[in-house]
Order: C-alpha cells, then structure tokens, then sequence
C-alpha cells in the first residue's frame, strides 16, 4: 500500500510539473500550449483537465523528480522514467522521459487521483505512435479506467445517460462545448469493468464512432458487452472524417445537440440495417449476419426485451421471426 502511494505521489507531481512547463516556460508556451490552443481549447478547459507539456529534452521531467527527492524505482514503476542498464557506468544508468516531447493527458480515477498519462506527439511523424500511454502498473489498470470519468460522473447520473467516444480530445471537446456526460476508453478495446464503472452511474449510453468506418465493424463486437450488462445502447455514427472532437470544434451547442438527436440509434436497430446493407446479394454472407444479430440479441439479459428485438430485426432482415428464435435457442445452448 506504501508503494502504491508513492507511485500515486510521483505521478501528482508529474502532472503538476507537466502543467508548469506548460504555463510557465517558453518553450512550454510556445510549443505546448499553442498546441491546445490550435485545437480550440480554451485556457480554462486546459486547466480543468490538468493538460501539461513534456520538453523534448532527455531527462528534464526525471532530473527534477529526482532533486525533488522522488526515488527513482517509483519513476521506474509508474513508467514516467525509461531506465537503461550503461556498461560503461553499472552504477549510474541512462534514464529517459518517457514521454519527451508530447503534450500531456493525465488520466483520473473516479476520485480524481492521477494514475497515469496520455502522450500526443506533435509531428506528424507516421514512424512514431500518435498517442503513447502510460504502462500498465500497480496503480494504473487500463482496463479499469476510463478517461474523463472523474469530470462526468455528476453529469453521466444528472441526464442518466453516457456518451462513450474514442479519445482523449473528443472528452475534453465535447465537455468544453457543455456535453459533460462523456468519457473514453482511449484506444483499448471496452472491457466489461469500464462498462461497470458507468453501469453504477446510468444504464443508458450512446456510442460515438469517428467517421473514418475503418473500424466501426470491429468496435461493433466491444458494444455486446454494454448490452451483456443490461444497459441500453445507442449508437451514433459521424459524418467521414469527422469525429466527435472536430464537431463540437466546429458547431454550436444546440447543433451538437440535434445532430446527436437526429443520428443516434438503437444499436440492435442499427446493427441489423447494417448487415442487410452489407450482405445484400450474398445469401451465404445474409446467414452469416443473421447469426451475428441473433449473437447480439442473445447477450441481452432481459426475456421481453429479447423477444420484442427478434421481432424488429425480422422485419429489418426480411427473415421469419421462428429462424431468428430458432437460432436465438441454438446460441443459448451452446453457452450453457
Ligand atoms: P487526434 O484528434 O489527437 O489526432 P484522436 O483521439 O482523434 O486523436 P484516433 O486516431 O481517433 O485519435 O484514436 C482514438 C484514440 O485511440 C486516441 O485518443 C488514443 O487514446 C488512442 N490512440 C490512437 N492512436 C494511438 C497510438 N498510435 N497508440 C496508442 N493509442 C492510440
Ligand atoms: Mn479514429
Ligand atoms: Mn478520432
Ligand atoms: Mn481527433
């Protein structure tokens, strides 16, 4: 537990220090914060998400933790420090910051402690990662933590409802442009214990999916598990090459708002219009996709809601309501 504490220590102290460098040098100023700026956010949202900036220098970030009296094995086990083995020198390794030359997403607990961090590269560098993460450890479990959830769990129980993106900029865009009731799983697949975090908060969410398509098939399958839990799913799709970030960038409150109105749909719905669109001509493809809304029905523990969900998706499908039940029943059995 002591170590636990220390690793929360070092990582508060990181997150001020990233914010100071932010604010207060000019390389800080010059590179990091006109970055956010260029982004549309404002110095008060910056502040409220504790935004931050890490020099690209070698070592600045790790040299003043170290002064500051931070031990190195917590910089090490947080992942903040890259530490080296040196042949030459066995009792001085190379240490590193991690994350050197990124702008800086700390990521909160539902309490709002600092457990790790989110890193934007600011070339477009397609050699080096977008986004680096903090490493998972013993105070960071990324299948456990959602970003933004510390600043949305008033407002994801006020609406009862929780609109789910894909990344850190979306959250931070949408709560500046008044939509607090947002989080993200920041690039990793949704696990069952992020869907539990909101679960205790609303049964109610709604997917936004980026409008670049490559992928939304894929994140279909992360979306049975929201249903699994028996909440209610929503998903709404952008436009292509927008996504929830450069919306709300680009449009008013009330716009935001209509577009979520006009777009979000039941996912069940939206999934089964999917497939028929996809699968059209192709009878062996159309059986393919009948099994793979059934599979989603089947995830839905409630009987009624079940039987009044074969029953759309038949008619979306054009397909008889006893094949969709006949094969609700077969997937049953097999998960026994
Ligand atoms: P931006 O608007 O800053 O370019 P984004 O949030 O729109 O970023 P996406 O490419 O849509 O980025 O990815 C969504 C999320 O997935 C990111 O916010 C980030 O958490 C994660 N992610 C993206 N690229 C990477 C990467 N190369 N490595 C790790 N995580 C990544
Ligand atoms: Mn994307
Ligand atoms: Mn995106
Ligand atoms: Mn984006």
């Amino acid at each position: 537990a002591n170590e636990r504490e220390s690793m929360y220590l070092v990582s508060e102290y990181a997150s001020t220090y990233f914010q100071n460098i932010l604010w207060e040098s000019e390389l800080g100023k010059a590179i990091g914060l006109s970055y956010f700026k260029e982004r549309g956010f404002t110095e008060e949202t910056i502040k409220k998400f504790g935004l931050g900036y890490c020099l690209d220098q070698w070592d600045g970030f790790t040299t003043a933790a170290l002064d500051q009296g931070y031990k190195l094995e917590y910089l090490e086990k947080t992942g903040l420090t890259i530490v080296k083995e040196d042949t030459n020198n066995p009792n001085n390794p190379k240490k590193f910051d991690r994350f050197k030359g990124r702008v800086m997403f700390p990521i909160h607990s539902l309490s709002g402690r600092v457990l790790g961090f989110g890193g934007r590269i600011l070339t477009n560098d397609k050699k080096a990662a977008k986004y680096l993460n903090s490493p998972e450890s013993d105070i960071y479990h990324k299948s456990k933590v959602l970003y933004g959830i510390y600043h949305a769990k008033q407002a994801i129980a006020k609406e009862d409802n929780c609109f789910l993106v894909e990344g850190y900029t979306d959250v931070i865009q949408f709560y500046q442009r008044g939509i607090h009731n947002v989080v993200s799983s920041s690039g990793t697949a949704l696990t069952p214990e992020q869907i539990r975090l909101i679960n205790r908060l609303t049964k109610n969410v709604t997917v936004l999916f980026d409008g670049d398509a490559a992928g939304l098939r894929a994140s279909l399958r992360g979306v049975d598990l929201i249903l699994e839990q028996g909440m209610n799913v929503r998903i709404c799709t952008f436009p292509e090459g927008e996504d929830p970030d450069s919306f709300a960038k680009n449009n008013e409150l009330d716009e935001v708002e209509q577009f979520l109105k006009d777009n979000s749909k039941d996912f069940i719905r939206f999934k089964a219009s999917l497939l028929v669109k996809e699968a059209l001509d192709d009878p062996i493809k159309r059986a393919d996709t009948v099994r793979d809304i059934v599979n989603s029905i089947s995830k839905i523990p409630d009987r009624i809601k079940k039987e009044i969900y074969v029953q759309e998706c038949a008619q979306i499908m054009n397909i008889s309501e006893s094949v969709l039940f006949s094969t609700l029943a077969q997937i049953g059995k097999k998960d026994q």
